[in-house]
This record gives structure tokens, sequence and C-alpha cells, in this order.
């Protein structure tokens, strides 16, 4: 299966990728950890990265479209995928229809969760990722780990990403408005977008995802 995850900052994207991907055995596709990944073994490209990307700006086109066209090219993805965070306007858009036509695939469906701004800006402020695993995300009032700090899964340090603080999520806001939405405009033409609400509990988001894209009640397993 080959789908995308559309949503604002602080939807629970991250969150909800994981455990669909799990879910459905098909690999997980973040370009906003591709890109600190990239930042952490310091090369030029996560460089590049990292001054858009602290300034709540998008990463430029030409960068993220050469990341996404490479991680789509391993093996690893045949069996499908779940992009999370890729593509975030439409000219991005178009450019992977481009790449899997040239594949010869297209996409089984476009999920969009929604939730509104002053959620977004509750949610973003107090979430902390684990510095092991990225997967790995907790909110110091919603799900808060048993040890302030200290990952539940994994025992590793939790942070506050630079880019989660309010006035970088605000412009994140801004940004997702003028030219993430509109990707949504380009994949209803061809049918495949399907909203559910981010409100709730995770489980209750992921249920209704599932049911969305046909999948409640499939087996869980591993990848
Ligand atoms: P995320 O983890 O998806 O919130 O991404 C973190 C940051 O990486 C974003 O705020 C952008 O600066 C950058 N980024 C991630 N995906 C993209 C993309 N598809 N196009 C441009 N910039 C991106």
């Amino acid at each position: 299966m080959r789908l995308l995850l559309i949503g604002p900052p602080g939807a629970g994207k991250g969150t909800q990728a994981v455990r669909l991907a799990t879910h459905l055995s098909i690999r997980h596709i973040s370009t906003g950890d591709l890109f600190r990944e990239e930042i952490a073994r310091g090369t030029e490209l996560g460089r590049n990265a990292d001054r858009h990307i602290r300034a709540g700006l998008l990463v430029p086109d030409e960068v993220t479209v050469g990341v996404i066209r490479e991680r789509l090219a391993r093996p690893d993805t045949e069996p499908g995928f779940l992009l999370d965070g890729f593509p975030r306007n439409p000219a991005q858009a178009a450019e992977l229809d481009g790449i899997l036509a040239r594949t010869g695939s297209g996409l089984d469906a476009v999920l969009h969760l929604e939730v509104p701004d002053a959620e977004v800006i509750s949610r973003i402020a107090g979430r902390r990722l684990c510095r092991e695993d990225p997967g790995h995300i907790f909110h110091v009032d919603h799900d808060p780990p048993e040890v302030a700090g200290t990952c539940a899964f994994c025992g590793g340090e939790l942070y506050q990403r630079d880019d989660d603080r309010e006035a970088t999520v605000r412009r994140r806001l801004e940004v997702y408005r003028g030219e993430t939405a509109p990707v949504l405009d380009h994949y209803r033409g061809q049918g495949l977008v399907t909203t559910v609400s981010a409100l709730g509990q995770v489980q209750e988001v992921l249920d209704r995802a599932l049911t969305a894209i046909g999948r409640a009640g499939s087996t869980p397993r591993t990848p």
C-alpha cells in the first residue's frame, strides 16, 4: 500500500505514521526524520536543511525532492510506503506524481489528519522526543513518561525540538496553510483524499485512520 499522511504540525503525524506503517507492514518515510539524520551526521545537506528548519521554513524543493527520489528508489519500499511530511507543497506533489508514474505505480490513498490551531499550539509546546528513536514521542501533560525526561520505551533522553517552540510553531502553521493545504486540493482532484479528525486518544485516531483507508481489523504485523 502506498500512502500519504498530511496534516498540520501537531496533528500527531509522527505518532500515527509509526503505528500505521507497523500495522500495514510498510516503510515509514519522514522527510523531517531524513533531514534530522543528515543534520546529526553533519553533512552539507544537513547543514543546509538545518538553516531552514530552525527558521520554521521549508527546505528548498530541489533538496527535498532529491532526498525523496533517492529514498523511494530503495527496494525496501517495494511492498509500499507511508510518506509523512512529503509532499509539503503542490510542486513537490507534482514531482512525486512523476517519480511514481516512472515506476508504473501510484498512490492508494492520502490520509488527511485534521486538528484546530489552538490544539496544535498546546500539543507541540509540550511535545518531547527521544534522542534514540524519533518514533518515541511523549507529551508533558497528555502522555507523560513514567520518569520525567526519560523515554518510557528505551530509557533514552527526551528533548524538545528547536522547531517545536511556540513562535516557530506559529510560523509552521502559516506555512502549512499557505503551502501544504493546497496539496490536499491536488489530491482531491485525483479522488484520493480521506479526512479524519486527529482529536482524541492515539488509539482512537489510529482506528479512525485504518477504517478510513479500509484496513480496520487487519492483523497487526511487525515490518
Ligand atoms: P517535520 O518533522 O515533518 O515537522 O519536518 C521538520 C522540518 O523539516 C519542517 O519544518 C521543514 O523545515 C523540513 N521539512 C520536512 N519535510 C519537508 C518537505 N517535504 N519540504 C520541505 N521541507 C521539509
